[in-house]
């Protein structure tokens, strides 16, 4: 049985807390690291029609004789695709290159503020659709501010079940943590450890040694603990099993008030600014 618990989201779906991403894992490796990931355990699945993988995404799933329904799959809007019209056809090619017929959750990836003169209302109207016809069982969104959750809450009639955003020690995003918090829109931690770059940290090291496990575990943990969904990347089976493995220990509100410490605000961001991003594939 799965020691990872569920969050339920604001339209009664439940999503593993934990799960397992696959950003800028190459296509040629991806079944075989999401096969490997269903074998430590994990249930759930991140990706994205900009990562290039969600064939081989689908094929690792059916690798593992395992049922759809146990597997919560996620897959994200391509940015280039916010028009209404396109946003259902690139919809249609997520669900056939991961050969499903529904994905548990599908997220608007950017929300392109400067691009579609600003429009990403009609975009989220669009997979308000895809959510009625049941071909995406909860819908969300990534990278929006508080300003675009406010926008969808004045004009629009669902709110967002998650908001997918940075978040990891040297930048915590709690004001649009707490937004979320308080709107009943969960929060999925992307980065959890930086890629890494936070895992050299004497602070962190120091409370990895108390309680004798990895900076890795007591970062995700600490996520975890925090409420935050999250789904650290690797491709090495064994750090798959060690990011796996943080529900037998738990840190004490001391330690988590040092991890949160450690936020260096705008400074710790290591992806663009979603206020700025428009980068849309060519
Ligand atoms: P992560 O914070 O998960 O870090 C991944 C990196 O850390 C890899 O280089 C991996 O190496 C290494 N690593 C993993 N576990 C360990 C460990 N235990 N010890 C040491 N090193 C480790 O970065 P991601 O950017 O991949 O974020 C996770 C997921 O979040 C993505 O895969 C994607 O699903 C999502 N995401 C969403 C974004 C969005 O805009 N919505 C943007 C970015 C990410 P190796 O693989 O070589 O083992």
């Amino acid at each position: 049985m799965s020691a990872v618990p569920s969050i339920t989201l604001n339209d009664g779906n439940a999503i593993p807390q934990l799960g397992f991403g696959v950003f800028q894992i190459e296509p040629k490796d991806t079944a075989e690291a999401v096969s490997n990931a269903l074998e430590v355990g994990y249930r759930h699945i991140d990706t994205a029609e900009m990562y290039g993988n969600e064939k081989e995404v689908g094929e690792g799933i059916r690798a593992s004789g395992l049922d759809r329904g146990d597997i919560f799959v996620t897959s994200k809007l391509n940015n280039g695709l916010h028009e209404p019209q396109d946003a259902r056809e690139g919809f249609d090619r997520t669900l056939s290159d991961l050969g499903f017929d529904y994905v548990d959750l599908f997220l608007i990836h950017w929300p392109l503020p400067t691009l579609y003169d600003g429009d990403f209302v009609s975009t989220w109207k669009t997979l308000e659709e895809f959510h009625r016809d049941g071909r995406a069982r909860s819908i969300g969104v990534s990278n929006f501010q508080i300003e675009h959750l406010e926008r969808l809450a004045a004009e629009t009639d669902t709110v967002p079940a998650v908001n997918q955003i940075e978040a990891h020690p040297y930048f915590t995003n709690d004001a649009v943590r707490e937004y979320g918090r308080e709107h009943g829109i969960a929060t999925e931690a992307w980065s959890p450890i930086a890629q890494g770059g936070v895992l050299e940290d004497s602070n962190i090291a120091q409370i990895a040694d108390k309680v004798g496990k990895t900076p890795a575990q007591v970062v995700l943990r600490w996520h975890i603990q925090r409420g935050d969904i999250v789904f650290p990347k690797s491709v090495t089976p064994s750090r798959m099993q060690e990011n796996f493995e943080l529900f037998d220990f738990e840190l004490e509100s001391d330690d988590m008030d040092a991890i949160t410490a450690l936020d260096q605000g705008e400074d710790g961001r290591t992806g663009p600014h979603p206020d700025t991003f428009a980068k849309i594939p060519s």
